[in-house]
């Protein structure tokens, strides 16, 4: 990865809105998470002043790219990703990262995902046979869907068979490379990427639905910028679900609810209205705000829980702590990362935790 130059003199050291909006740096209190002190470690250790180690390699990975820091800084424009994925790069390829981040990489090399399942253990294991027919949509499930929380694969199918659909799944499908360039393995990353786009491009499909914000942030970003521009359509489910939503038809519920917007759903692309469309048409859901949300909404820990599960609890802790205090009794968001994260957090309360997709699939009628 390259520095970013002018994203690291966008910063006049004012510390306030990069402490006060950084939930890593609220629970650890580690001022090494923050991007101010993050420029200057970089540019510390490449004015050979200071010697990387373990300790220093925890505190650059327990931030983890929710761009909350960004959106308070009183720099416009700003994008805290280059550097972020330039310390990372720097830690991992020094060995000093989480030893779980080597194990994530090896996963990653191995088997193509990041849990190291492999394909005689997946989890979505029902067979979509395809032929060469155009298909309306093709289907993405990404990693945290396929190894953590397959169900919301299973609902997103029902409502699709529900509103006649027709839709082509890669049973074998790969990670599609974020994480991998999150964590700081920029080559793999790369590798990972043009094996994924050749494999999507073989299907011939209308749009392609994609049910993680990562992947879908990747799909539409991060591929473009690396020359992978896919020729069809890429959106998230709510997009997809937020143009058919005359069509489908849910039981009433009286369930009050509270809506988490996933980062890289709403910071990272900006889709704040359509699960909210959904959540108001759908259900008359109302009051269904956090205290900060949309821009300003927490994070749940991200993929910090995939090496430091106690760590990543903490975060989602607060999240689950609000939604006790609001007296609502259905969390709802539309990222299995954060599903995954908020469930383990909240699973000693009454809370019920749902993806979107698995609560519409839950009240419709058939
Ligand atoms: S909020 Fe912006 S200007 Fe202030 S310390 Fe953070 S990066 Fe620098
Ligand atoms: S991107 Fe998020 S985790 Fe990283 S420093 Fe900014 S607020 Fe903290």
């Amino acid at each position: 990865m390259k520095l970013d130059i002018k994203s690291q003199r966008q910063c006049i050291y004012c510390h306030n809105f990069c402490k006060f909006s950084c939930s890593p740096y609220l629970s650890e209190k580690d001022q090494k998470i923050l991007q101010t002190q993050k420029n200057y470690l970089i540019y510390l250790h490449n004015n050979k002043k200071l010697k990387l180690d373990a300790e220093l390699g925890r505190s650059v990975y327990l931030c983890n790219d929710c761009k909350r820091c960004e959106y308070y800084c009183i720099y416009d424009g700003k994008d805290v990703l280059p550097n972020n994925r330039y310390s990372k790069e720097l830690i991992f390829k020094n060995g000093f990262a989480p030893d779980e981040v080597y194990k994530i990489e090896e996963n990653l090399k191995k088997y193509k995902n990041a849990f190291g399942l492999d394909t005689k253990k997946k989890k979505i294991n029902k067979s979509y046979h395809h032929d060469d027919n155009e298909y309306d949509i093709y289907i993405y499930s990404g990693d945290y869907v396929k190894h953590l929380e397959p169900q919301v694969f299973d609902s997103f199918v029902k409502i699709l068979d529900m509103l006649d659909i027709s839709y082509v799944y890669d049973e074998d499908e790969i990670s599609d490379g974020i994480l991998a360039l999150d964590l700081g393995m920029a080559d793999l990353s790369k590798n990972l990427m043009e094996e994924n786009f050749c494999k999507i491009n073989k299907y011939k499909f209308k749009k392609m639905v994609v049910l993680s914000p990562e992947c879908c942030y990747g799909f539409k970003v991060e591929y473009e910028k690396f020359g992978y521009k896919f020729k069809n359509n890429v959106v998230h489910y709510t997009e997809f679900i937020n143009d058919y939503i005359n069509n489908i038809k849910v039981s009433k519920t009286n369930d009050r609810i509270k809506y988490l917007d996933p980062c890289k759903l709403g910071r990272f692309l900006g889709i704040f209205e359509e699960p909210r469309n959904i959540l108001t048409k759908l259900f008359g859901a109302k009051d269904f705000e956090f205290f900060k949300n949309k821009e300003e909404s927490n994070c749940c820990g991200g993929y910090i829980s995939l090496y430091d599960r106690d760590f990543s609890n903490n975060i989602s802790m607060d999240i689950i702590r609000e939604c006790k205090e609001s007296g609502c009794n259905v969390l709802i968001t539309a990222c299995p990362l954060c599903l995954n994260n908020l469930k383990r957090a909240g699973s000693d309360c009454r809370i019920k935790i749902y993806d979107l997709l698995e609560y519409i699939d839950m009240h419709l009628e058939r």
